[in-house]
């Protein structure tokens, strides 16, 4: 592994919805994330309904465009491309597998002639299209298959079919979103397997999304995206002789990290903490006499940010004198 393929930096997208009344309503699927994906690797991405997952593959695979920050793949910048050139990138560069994997495929043509279609449709004619086609489906395991009509294929061979068409076009980077999604835990085995393999033969890079936390045994490293943002990422340790997983939260560009909220919730922390050095590392902590935790009392918005600040240890006694200062000023002005 190589090269990075992927680098997003601050990435945001930003839909925005007319509804009915006329006014526009923003959603913010992607919130500045930032991740890199190296050449050749095979990243899994989990995390929450609604997170930003799709967006995130929509994004790379220049179905949409960035509304911020910075897309690379390859020397490409996403977000500059011009429409045709995205075009283009998305045709020639990128191929997708959906979760629904036969639900662009024809129930009565066979294999062989789902796979031809796209092919005939991008220009590609002729005997050489046939030949291509069954070269496809060898790739993923299906050759035996290619006359059965698709109705008669398992969920499984019917996934292995949308896969060939995804490779057609010789794809550096294939794009999967849910691609087991519907399929039963055996199958989704042999998806898996099959992608490992393709990544491997053809020095595929992958960007997998999926539900299932066990796609870490499947892929080279998982991130976990959390409301627009990289929260985690998981990855593999050898300890006390066998192979295990470890989840580490991951910093923006700014520093900041996001706690769980399992986490928060356990230890009764909401709006501030304290955090101390320790000879271990940085404990966060609940801080003591929690009183104006929640609301906020009589305390002004300015006060409440300076003592916030001086909380989180941000800044120093010239900031708690400030704050001082602030309120008594206030008190002979009344
Ligand atoms: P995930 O794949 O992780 O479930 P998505 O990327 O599909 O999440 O969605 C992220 C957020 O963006 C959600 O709030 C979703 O409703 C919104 N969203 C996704 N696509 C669109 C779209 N085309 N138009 C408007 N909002 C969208
Ligand atoms: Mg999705």
């Amino acid at each position: 592994m190589n090269e990075p393929l992927i680098i997003c930096e601050n990435l945001v997208k930003i839909y925005r919805l007319n509804n009915e009344g006329g006014a526009s309503v923003e959603v913010q699927a992607l919130q500045g994330l930032d991740i890199t994906v190296k050449d050749g690797e095979m990243l899994g991405i989990v995390g929450a309904s609604g997170s930003g997952k799709s967006t995130l593959l929509n994004v790379l695979g220049g179905l949409d465009r960035p509304t911020g920050g910075r897309a690379l793949v390859g020397k490409q910048d996403l977000g500059r491309l011009s429409a045709r050139a995205l075009d283009e990138y998305r045709r020639e560069q990128v191929g997708f597998v959906w979760q629904q994997g036969a639900r662009n495929l024809i129930p009565y043509l066979t294999a062989a002639e789902n796979v031809e279609l796209p092919l005939t449709l991008s220009g590609q004619v002729g005997r050489s299209t046939r030949e291509r086609a069954l070269e496809l489906l060898e790739l993923v395991n299906l050759r035996e298959r290619m006359g059965h009509r698709l109705e008669e294929l398992s969920g499984g061979e019917q996934q292995r079919v949308a896969i060939a068409i995804a490779l057609a076009n010789r794809p550096k980077l294939l794009l999967a979103d849910e691609p087991t999604g519907e399929l039963d835990t055996v199958t989704a085995q042999t998806i898996y397997d099959l992608l490992r393999d393709l990544n491997t033969r053809l020095k595929l890079t992958m960007v997998i999304v999926s539900h299932d936390p066990g796609i870490a045994k499947h892929v080279d490293r998982v991130v976990a995206v959390r409301d627009g943002k990289l929260a985690s990422e998981t990855v593999r340790v050898q300890k006390d002789g066998g192979e295990h997983h470890v989840e580490l939260s991951v910093l923006d560009a700014a520093g900041r990290v996001q706690i769980p909220r399992e986490y928060l919730e356990e230890f009764e922390i909401k709006r501030r903490v304290l955090i101390e050095t320790t000879p271990e590392g940085i404990l966060i902590r609940k801080p003591e006499g929690n009183h104006h935790e929640g609301e906020h009392g009589n305390l002004s918005g300015e006060q409440i940010a300076a003592e916030n600040e001086a909380v989180q240890g941000q800044s120093s006694l010239s900031r708690i004198w400030e704050s001082f200062k602030s309120r008594m000023i206030k008190g002979i002005k009344k």
